[in-house]
């Protein structure tokens, strides 16, 4: 196991801009405010979704988009550098009208409207790609 202290630093409430892209919303953000790690979560609605999913055998991601509106009923992710910018690593529970639920690693997303709760910390942290796994761990 990986782990540190942090000291939470500064908290934030935000609200995405309607057309723009939820995960580069909260990037852009982060690089403003000179946030170099922080947790997040937020909720809402988008009008498309990129999702990836991480096939372990392949160590690849693999992409699947819906074009359709869909629920943003939970949304959680981190902030952390890569290659020096923030990137933020976002997760969703994202729902149909029919109330079926589509999940996975948020890629891409425009946004129909969004609001976040951000804490950011301290301690910056970065991302390095990992052997093992192939992916852009925390160092
Ligand atoms: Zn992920």
């Amino acid at each position: 196991m990986n782990y540190r202290e942090v000291t939470p630093s500064r908290e934030f409430l935000a609200r995405l801009e309607h057309g723009a892209d939820w995960r580069e919303e909260i990037e852009e953000f982060a690089a403003r405010e000179g946030i170099e790690s922080a947790w997040f979560t937020a909720m809402g609605a988008v009008q498309d979704a990129e999702l990836w999913y991480y096939d372990q055998d392949d160590t690849e991601y693999r992409s699947v988009s819906f074009d359709e509106p869909l629920e943003v009923a939970s949304c959680v992710g981190n902030v952390a550098l890569l290659d020096g910018e923030p990137f933020a690593h976002t997760h969703v529970v994202l729902s149909r009208r029919s109330g079926q639920a589509l999940a996975g690693h948020l890629n891409a997303a425009t946004v129909f409207a969004g609001e976040v709760h951000l804490r950011s910390f301290d301690e910056p942290l970065e991302r390095e790609r990992e052997d093992v796994t192939d992916l852009d761990l925390w160092l």
